[in-house]
């Protein structure tokens, strides 16, 4: 059993702590997660797609030397033939696959490559054979374990890729007219080689699952805090950049609520440190339903202290959500004897709103808002201040 099974029951519930659980072993996600993987691998495999490119170029011409030395004139001159095309055709493919931009073609014209490469080789191999049996096929390996390990394809695309290239292979060898027990034996290393590579994809595919799964909970981990599931400070920092840059570029407004709750520290005095961490996933509860637009953002900047970032809002709707907020921790009911200012546990809230494209900078939201805050607290607690 892999070894993170055991901190996986420590973590905060999600798809790929779920995916991790639940295991992969036929190397396939839940839908999304599948669709999400396969444009995590389209983008880590490219560097190895150019790379490969220029091996099988490489070996490709190398390959066209060998044939000048071994075979005679007229077969020489078809081989030759179909070198060039081949070297077209991966010439087209090279220049589509490195201008990046036609991401959806990605799979398909690493996958004509490998084709391309097989059929040629495979007719090679056939004409080669009319005069010589004794040329070699054993190029055609070459070609499948490019398919496993070079050109990042999944296994069952690699598999389709080897199999179509050794079926390709068996009717230029028929047609060629290659002895059946040779044609068998040609047919069994092959074969072998085919094994070898796809049990090596298999182990490469499931480790790259496993990383791609660990590494976007490790991601998720640490922006987000861990008692709340709530985005964490760090997170908060890096998008609240983001937003601003986009709220500037589009014109429109953006709002921060900061929450604080009200006399928490007599809370945990009261009802213990436990109760006070109930409490407080209550709240994160509460401002994770009050971020419910794709680019709202609730926050937990720690302890007791909470905010919500509003996208293309303006100031009297902000007011109005930061008023539904408080509103709904007091319906909470959760009881606090310990607090001045209510019977039940409440908080306070902070809101500023600002245009990036109209003026201002980024800490003058934050600080507007602490402001505002600030002055909640002053006037008594439980209360919205804008
Ligand atoms: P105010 O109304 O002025 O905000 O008073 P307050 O008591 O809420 O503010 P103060 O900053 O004095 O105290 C915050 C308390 O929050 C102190 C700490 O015990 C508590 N706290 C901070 N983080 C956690 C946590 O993760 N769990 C629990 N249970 N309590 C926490
Ligand atoms: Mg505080
Ligand atoms: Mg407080």
């Amino acid at each position: 059993m892999p070894s993170y099974h055991a901190w996986l029951d420590d973590v905060r519930p999600s798809p790929y702590a779920d995916q991790l659980s639940l295991g992969f072993r036929w190397l396939r996600f839940s839908p999304v997660l599948e669709r999400e993987y396969r444009a995590y691998l389209l983008d880590d495999s490219f560097e190895l797609k150019r790379i490969a490119l220029s091996v099988a170029m490489l070996l490709w011409l190398a390959f066209a030397g060998l044939d000048l030395l071994m075979v005679q004139t007229p077969h020489l001159w078809w081989i030759l033939a179909v070198r060039l095309l081949v070297l077209a055709i991966l010439l087209v493919c090279a220049g589509l696959i490195l201008q990046r931009r036609h991401t959806r073609l990605l799979l398909p014209l690493s996958m004509l490559c490998i084709l391309a490469l097989g059929a040629g080789a495979a007719a090679i191999v056939g004409i080669a054979h009319l005069a010589d049996p004794n040329y070699p096929y054993e190029g055609l390996l070459l070609v499948s374990m490019a398919a496993y390990f070079l050109v990042g394809l999944r296994l069952s695309e690699a598999l389709a890729c080897a199999l179509a290239v050794l079926l390709l292979y068996v009717g230029a060898e028929w047609l060629a007219g290659l002895p059946w027990p040779r044609l068998i034996n040609n047919m069994l290393f092959l074969l072998f080689g085919n094994l070898m590579g796809a049990v090596g994809c298999y182990l490469l595919e499931y480790k790259s699952r496993e990383h791609f799964l660990v590494s976007r909970l490790m991601r998720l981990l640490a922006d987000r805090d861990s008692l709340t599931g709530l985005h964490n400070r760090r997170s908060f920092n890096r998008q609240f950049e983001r937003l601003w840059r986009q709220a500037q570029r589009d014109g429109q407004s953006l709002a921060l609520l900061l929450c604080d709750i009200d006399h928490f520290k007599a809370y945990n005095d009261h009802y213990g440190h436990q109760a006070g961490d109930t409490a407080l996933q209550r709240v994160g509860a509460l401002i994770e339903q009050a971020a419910r637009r794709p680019l709202d953002m609730g926050v937990r900047l720690g302890g007791e202290e909470f905010a919500l970032l509003l996208f293309d809002i303006g100031t009297e709707e902000a007011r109005r959500r930061a008023e539904a907020l408080r509103l709904a921790l007091v319906e909470l009911n959760i009881a606090h004897q310990g607090s001045d200012s209510a019977s039940m546990l409440s908080m306070s809230i902070g809101v500023a709103c600002l245009s990036p494209s109209v003026g201002g900078e980024l800490n003058q939201l934050y600080e507007h808002a602490d402001r505002a805050l600030y002055e909640a607290k002053a006037f008594g607690r439980n209360q919205v201040v804008a």
